[in-house]
């Protein structure tokens, strides 16, 4: 019965940080896998959210029922407010045609909203900057499309956007094609639009009809506010009136990897259609896990309900984002007084948790083999993997391996 069964590829990341873990080098980093650590490279549970744990332990009132199908109203209403704004200031919340989904993290987002463009809306083609998250095309390919394309985004020699090419590669793309947009932080390259450029973008996909999917994974992460980093996406809802789509990820800027906390917020033009629309969002939900949990959402509407707790988050991210940048500036700055061939000016100008070193597939196989510095083949490294004990060792390893 089961013997037929392939082996299937593995997943790059997750093995890299099993052989990271396994190495027995007394000196070694970990680069690879997205997660923040603390200066002593340990995971942080924020003080808003041990607090906001306790108050909901000794909370009588809370229970283990089922959540609705669509998840926990007051969370998703608090999600959809973090990305659009409030009322005085966003049209389509002022207006009521903006809602939520409560969904498994980032990921089970774009797995519900995918399925519900394949069937229900019948799209066939999406759109991936090259490079992007390396899951965006399984997920979609399992949830019915049919066609992946890319557009042009990293440019090599330059390492940077490559703007004109990226934006080449939209206004070529078919009506109704689906386009994957980084909301902020792309992953991996770390480089994100200008506001100009950003303007431009929209101006593309109201054009050519392209259908905006938003994937919004490092909220407060790029810039250290949750606020500015929601630019992108209130640009195309608030000023623009364009209909999208966003798939929140409160993974990484409330630290709640394990609990699965997301949304997919919906932006529509005219709100008689979100009935529909929600019913069939339900009938999604309902056949493929039946309802969300509850614990990580109900941590977050906690916290984004509560003016105090509201704080603490934010001089969390502050102070998440302030390291990676620190980080950065120390890498940079180990690198250039090495005097190590290249320019390292990219690492500093890069944004969010990853930086496209620009490092290629030798010097990567060789930084693994000889220095047990972990990092994607891509050349891609988690700035949160560096701290204040191990910048010189990796900065030195990076040396060695571009001098060999
Ligand atoms: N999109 C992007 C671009 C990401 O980097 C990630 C996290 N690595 C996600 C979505 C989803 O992550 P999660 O399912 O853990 O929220």
């Amino acid at each position: 019965r089961y013997a037929h069964v392939e082996k299937a590829p593995p997943i790059e990341v997750f093995e890299l940080n099993k052989a990271c873990i396994a190495d027995p080098a007394p000196k070694k980093a970990n680069l690879c896998i997205g997660v923040y650590r603390t200066e002593e490279g340990q995971p942080w549970v924020l003080p808003c959210v041990k607090e906001a744990e306790l108050s909901m332990a000794q909370n009588d009132a809370l229970n283990h029922e089922y959540l609705p199908v669509l998840g926990l109203e007051p969370f998703s209403n608090a999600a959809v407010s973090l990305l659009l704004g409030d009322v005085e200031t966003s049209p389509p919340l002022a207006e009521g045609r903006a809602f939520g989904v409560q969904t498994l993290s980032g990921t089970g987002a774009l797995r519900v909203v995918a399925e519900f463009l394949a069937r229900i809306l019948k799209y066939t083609t999406f759109y991936v900057s090259l490079p992007t998250w390396e899951n965006h095309r399984l997920v979609f390919f399992n949830a019915g499309f049919k066609t992946c394309m890319e557009y042009r985004y990293w440019d090599e020699q330059k390492r940077g956007l490559d703007f004109d090419g990226m934006i080449e590669d939209l206004k070529a793309a078919p009506p109704n094609s689906v386009i994957i947009l980084h909301a902020c932080a792309h992953n991996p390259t770390g480089c994100d639009p200008t506001k100009e450029q950003w303007k431009i973008i929209a101006d593309i996909v109201q054009e050519k009809q392209l259908f905006p999917l938003f994937d919004s994974a490092y909220q407060g992460f790029a810039t250290g506010d949750a606020e500015n980093d929601a630019w992108a996406v209130r640009y195309f809802a608030n000023e623009r009136n364009i209909e999208l789509i966003c798939c929140q990820s409160f993974a990484k800027n409330f630290g709640l990897y394990n609990e699965r906390v997301g949304n997919a917020t919906f932006v529509v033009s005219d709100p008689k259609v979100m009935v529909e629309m929600k019913s069939q969002l339900t009938l999604i939900v309902r056949g493929m896990y039946s309802n969300p949990p509850n614990h990580g959402a109900r941590i977050v509407c906690t916290i984004l309900n509560d003016s105090a707790l509201r704080e603490n988050w934010k001089e969390c991210i502050k102070s998440m984002s302030k390291r990676i940048i620190d980080m950065r500036l120390g890498l940079r700055e180990r690198l250039e007084r090495l005097k190590t061939p290249g320019d390292w000016s990219h690492i500093t100008t890069q944004i969010g948790m990853f930086s496209y070193t620009g490092l290629n597939r030798d010097q990567v196989d060789y930084l693994i083999s000889k220095h047990h510095v972990y990092l994607l083949k891509s050349g891609r490294i988690n700035m949160c993997g560096l701290n204040p004990s191990n910048l010189d060792f990796v900065a030195g390893a990076f040396d060695d391996a571009v001098r060999n």
